[in-house]
This record gives C-alpha cells, structure tokens and sequence, in this order.
C-alpha cells in the first residue's frame, strides 16, 4: 500500500516509516520540520534502503495537501503531525488548536474530497485524565487537563463524528502510554528542542553530562516508591502497531481504539535506576515538588490490541534504556551531530 504520512520526520514517525518498509509499503512523507529535522529521513532511507518521498510543508496548506492526493494514489494515511508540548500548549493554547485541530481538519476534508477514508490517528493516553484505577481499558471515561490534551480528545471526537457522518471510513485510533528508546541502529531516536520535558530524555542528557541532575517531580504519591508510575513502550515496539493498525484498516472494520502500552508500570525511581544500569554510572538527582498536572500511576491494559490486532509490545525496560543511550552517546546533539 501507499501510506501518507505525515509529521514523518518526528521521533515516533521516523521509527514507524522503518517499520512500514520492511512490511513492503510505500512512504509518502509530509511534515513541515517544526520540531523535527529532514536528516532523520535521509537516516531512514540509509536504515531500511528505501526511498521516501518528502513534501515539506504542514498539513494546514490545503491546497499544497491536495497537490499531494492529486499526484499520488494513496491508500492510508497515518497522522502524526501535531504539536505536543504540554507546557507550552497552556501557554499558547491557540497556537496548539490551530495547528492541531485546523490542521486535522484540513486533512480530513482533502481525504473526502480524494475519497482517501482510511486513517490511523496519533491520540495518546493524555485523553484519560486522571483514571480512576489502573491498569486502564479503552472504555474508560476521558477527560483532559491541558489544552494539547484537549486537541487529542477533539481530534478523536472529530473523528469518531466523521465516521458516524459516513461509515465508508475506516479509522483506527491509537492511544500511545509513553513512548521512549530509539532504533536499534543508534541512528535515529527521539531529539527534543531544549532542555526535555519528558522523563526519559532528561535521564539520557544528565547521563551524557548535558544536564546537571534530574528533578524528580513528587515523592508522595500513593505509588511503589513515591514517584510517579507510567507505562513506557519502545517506540520500535510502537511504530509497529502502526503497521498492524493498517491490516485492521484493510479488514474494513469502521472505527476501533486501541491502547498502546507494555501493561506495566515504572515509577520515576526504577527509570533512573534502569538506566544507570544500562550507561553504568550512577546518576544524580534530587527530589522537588509536584509538577502541576501530574497523576500518580497510568498504566494501560493492552488486552484489547493483542485480541485485535494481533500486536503486544515486546521490548522490556532494559532493552528501552539501552536503546536511548546508544542513540544518545552517539548523538549528543541529537541530529546536529551531524554523520
Ligand atoms: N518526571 C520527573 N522529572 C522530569 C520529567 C518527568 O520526575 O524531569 C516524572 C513525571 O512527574 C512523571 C514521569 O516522570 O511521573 C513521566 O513524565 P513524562 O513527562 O515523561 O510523561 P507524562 O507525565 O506525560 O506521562
């Protein structure tokens, strides 16, 4: 098949186009490079020996989208282009729905206007709030805390409307628990602008001796050791999820949600110390206060992906701290490093 994607370039898009290659599709590439960087495609193309073709624009240019439709057959298409800072997405909240949402939008109504109705859509486990228990299913009431949060439940709802308006579509909606390591490769892996937000990046540059220690955000929560508890998945074990999404969508089976997570949680504490074991030294840090929004545990209970789509995760914690550190020594400027 010929799979647009788009926000190709990004961490998670990088390491699914791999993914899709080795699966025999096409790649079609759109993203507008604003947090992500072209040489992570050239780094794709070196990695699988394929070749993706690269539109750079956003999805907001409606008639460059279009252009796109009109000189390609495509089959699916895989959403990931969006903004995702939480901090910033409080700060400037329009700027996220704009890009966000106008930018699904605009997609949505170029897919219609090609009859292009098969999509796979980026949402996140954000969409669950605080959950009321863990581990959490697909059933479970959503609610969000944050403007980038809402842009994820508003797509979701966008498109579960747009499949209630015509049932042709087929539409898999994927909600990602925490996404962390990197190719095997070293090559390519996740480089975010600045100084990280999430916690996984922070370790790898306080590791690297970018960053002075970590802040643990909270030591009082009602979890194993204090800190936080989240599910993190090797982005690998995740991008391909994605391919195992297109095969439902070929089933024509309408609209479905899956959970993507390991079903398991890890707090804040057994991360470092995963990691230390997987760099070899011992890692500073310092207990702070809470950070405003936090929840204590999220874990996912991935049954429902494993039932449907014949996909689990498979890649243990260990194997995702020592994937980031590879791809973290070997870029410590993530992908201005250069060669
Ligand atoms: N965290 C932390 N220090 C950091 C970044 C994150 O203690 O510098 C904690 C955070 O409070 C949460 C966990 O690590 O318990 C995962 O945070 P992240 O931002 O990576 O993901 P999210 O909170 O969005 O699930």
């Amino acid at each position: 098949m010929t799979i647009l994607v788009t926000g190709g370039a990004g961490y998670i898009g990088s390491h699914t186009i791999i993914e899709l290659h080795k699966a025999n599709h096409e790649v079609i590439v759109v993203d507008d490079l604003s947090n992500s960087s072209k040489e992570s495609l050239k780094r794709v193309e070196e990695i699988s020996g394929k070749q993706v073709k690269f539109y750079n624009f956003s999805v907001l240019n409606k008639d460059k989208l279009k252009g796109i439709f009109k000189t390609n057959k495509i089959d699916t298409v895989i959403h990931f282009a969006a903004f995702k800072a939480v901090g910033e997405s409080v700060a400037f909240p329009l700027k996220y729905y704009h890009n966000n949402i106008s930018g699904t939008v605009t997609l949505l109504e170029v897919m219609s206007e090609f009859n292009v109705k098969n999509i796979v859509f980026s949402s996140s486990a954000t969409v669950y709030g605080d959950p009321a228990r863990v581990p959490i299913d697909e059933s479970f009431a959503l609610s969000v805390t944050n403007p980038y949060g809402r842009t994820k439940l508003m797509m979701e709802e966008i498109l579960q409307d747009v499949y209630r308006a015509d049932n042709k579509w087929n539409i898999v909606i994927l909600r990602y628990f925490n996404p962390v390591g990197a190719h095997k490769s070293g090559r390519i892996g996740e480089d975010p602008n600045g100084i990280p937000n999430n916690l996984m990046p922070f370790i790898s540059q306080v590791a690297v001796g970018k960053l002075k220690e970590l802040a643990v955000f909270g030591d009082d929560y009602n979890t194993v050791d204090g800190t936080g508890v989240r599910d993190y998945i090797h982005v690998v074990d995740l991008a391909y999820g994605h391919v195992s999404a297109l095969k439902k969508i070929t089933d024509n089976s309408g609209l479905n949600i899956y959970n993507l997570g390991t079903g398991k949680g890890y707090s804040v504490l057994e991360t470092l110390h995963a990691f230390e074991a997987a760099c070899g030294k011992k890692l500073k840090y310092k207990v702070a206060p809470r950070r405003a929004g936090d929840i204590a545990s999220c874990y996912a209970l991935p049954d429902k992906a494993k039932r449907e789509l014949d996909w689990q995760a498979t890649r243990n914690m260990e194997e995702m701290c020592i994937d980031a550190w590879r791809w973290q020594t070997n870029n410590p400027e993530g992908y201005k490093s250069g060669k």
